[in-house]
């Protein structure tokens, strides 16, 4: 079913609101910024066709106020919404009201969200086709502690108590030792009903030394559906993503191939539609599921690099009901590249650093990338998320990739407000992660020293 999506509501701000404007002009799709009060500055405001504030600063006020989005369509006449990544991306009531008010929702239906948001029923829908999972509980924690003891010491210490409904790198919490277990998931439970709206969670076992590695996919809803290969995802603090890279170093074709096969088979059984990325932690050898996001995530550029694929412009062409361009014999993975994202905040502290920014200076040169809303005598808001640039490069290789990083990092000037490059520039002259595939506990383990 062939549907319009001529004039896209951007439902999100900041560096990937840009991003999706910057695809929608060169498609000659109309675009329509809308943004709370504190954002009326924002780059993609002032170069969207329209704007409609949408309420004051607090994103539960504007980004995540459900009616007055509608409502900015509606009074627009746009055709269509795309909700980027966080605030409503992955929220299926949303999904399901922007149908039901006549737009396109570009992303999956909202069925699908609602079974990949719920991190049980994705574990379950992923053990079904035979996608291996982080062994755990079966379902969701009751009060029966008893049996909760048992579970947990079957599946043998130290174990992670996760929300179902969680996200974000939040609601979770490891726990050593039987002593600590019960109240942890009582505090959990009511940590993620406060956060979440949902006290339901569960028990995985707690890797000790794994790699967080993804398989990005494509798929139109049709029967059709692609990967794009993996990205490696390793370098976080406190679970959010610090660094990213595309392949994955050390991974054989074979292994990746495999995995990223049984991604694409579950997508095509499960009538997926859009751009998702299949989450796995790798320890060993072993791919272990831990989540789906049915969204478009902060680091496709690196895969957009290595394939040469505008993941945006898919996310549209598939919402208007068109099928895959291209089949998975077509897509060629070329060269390395890394993401470093840019983060408004104290390098020491991570405590958020807004302000005015004096100066912006965007690196350049062969194979750079820089997805960033800064400009000089913008002023970063206090409200959001601190992510303020990512810096992208490709090289023919992953040492040439790292080397054009430094180089970017050397030229990128943001003065007025701090930020993590010093950490990057560090991070991309550790030997550690010059050699390749740390853990999840590096960067932790690196800070700590
Ligand atoms: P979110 O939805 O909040 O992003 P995820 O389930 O994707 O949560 O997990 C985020 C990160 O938390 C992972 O990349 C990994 O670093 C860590 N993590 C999650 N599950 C486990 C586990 N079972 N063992 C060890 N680390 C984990």
């Amino acid at each position: 079913m062939s549907r319009k999506v001529d004039k896209v509501v951007i439902a999100n701000r900041g560096e990937i609101a840009l991003r999706i404007l910057r695809t929608c002009r060169e498609m000659g799709i109309r675009t329509v910024a809308v943004h709370s009060l504190a954002d009326r500055d924002l780059m993609h405001v002032r170069m969207a066709d329209e704007s409609v504030c949408i309420g004051p600063n607090e994103s539960a006020k504007s980004y995540l106020n459900t009616p007055a989005i509608i409502s900015a369509a509606e009074v627009t006449d746009a055709t269509a919404i795309h909700p980027g990544y966080g605030f409503l991306a992955e929220n299926a009531d949303f999904a399901e009201q922007v149908e039901r008010s006549g737009f396109t929702f570009i992303g999956p239906t909202a069925d699908v969200i609602r079974l990949m948001g719920d991190k049980i029923s994705a574990r379950h829908a992923m053990q079904k086709i035979g996608v291996p999972t982080v062994p755990g509980s079966d379902g969701p924690l009751d009060d029966n502690n008893d049996k909760t003891l048992k579970t947990a010491a079957k599946i043998g210490y130290p174990v992670i108590i996760k929300a179902a409904a969680g996200g974000g790198g939040r609601g979770m919490r490891v726990v050593h030792s039987e002593a600590a277990l019960l109240n942890a998931v009582y505090v959990t439970q009511a940590e993620a009903k406060a956060a979440f709206g949902s006290d339901k969670v569960y028990l995985e076992k707690y890797l000790q030394n794994p790699r967080h590695i993804e398989i990005q996919i494509l798929a139109d809803g049709q029967g059709n559906a692609v990967h794009l290969g993996d990205r490696d995802c390793s370098v976080q603090r406190r679970n959010q993503k610090i660094i990213e890279e595309a392949p994955a170093p050390g991974i054989d074709a074979k292994a990746r191939n495999a995995i990223a096969k049984r991604c694409v088979k579950a997508c095509v059984d499960m009538g997926y539609r859009g751009a998702g990325t299949f989450e796995f932690l790798y320890e060993d050898g072993e791919f272990y599921f831990i989540e789906m996001n049915t969204r478009i995530q902060v680091e496709h550029p690196v895969t957009e690099m290595i394939t040469g694929i505008d993941i945006v412009r898919a996310q549209l062409n598939i919402a208007m009901g068109k099928k895959l361009a291209f089949k998975q014999s077509e897509i060629e993975m070329r060269g390395h590249a890394l993401e470093c994202r840019i983060n408004a905040e104290d390098p020491t502290t991570f405590i958020p650093s807004p302000g005015l920014v004096n100066l912006f200076h965007a690196p350049g040169g062969p194979g750079i990338r820089v997805d960033s809303h800064l400009y000089s005598g913008y002023s970063v808001p206090p409200y959001y998320d601190s992510l303020v640039a990512k810096i992208i490069c490709h090289g023919d290789n992953r040492e040439q990739a790292i080397l054009r990083m430094r180089q970017a990092l050397d030229e990128l000037i943001i003065k007025g407000i701090r930020t993590n490059t010093q950490l990057q520039q560090n991070l991309m002259r550790s030997s550690d992660f010059m050699r390749g595939g740390v853990s999840i506990h590096y960067l932790h383990k690196k800070l700590e020293n």
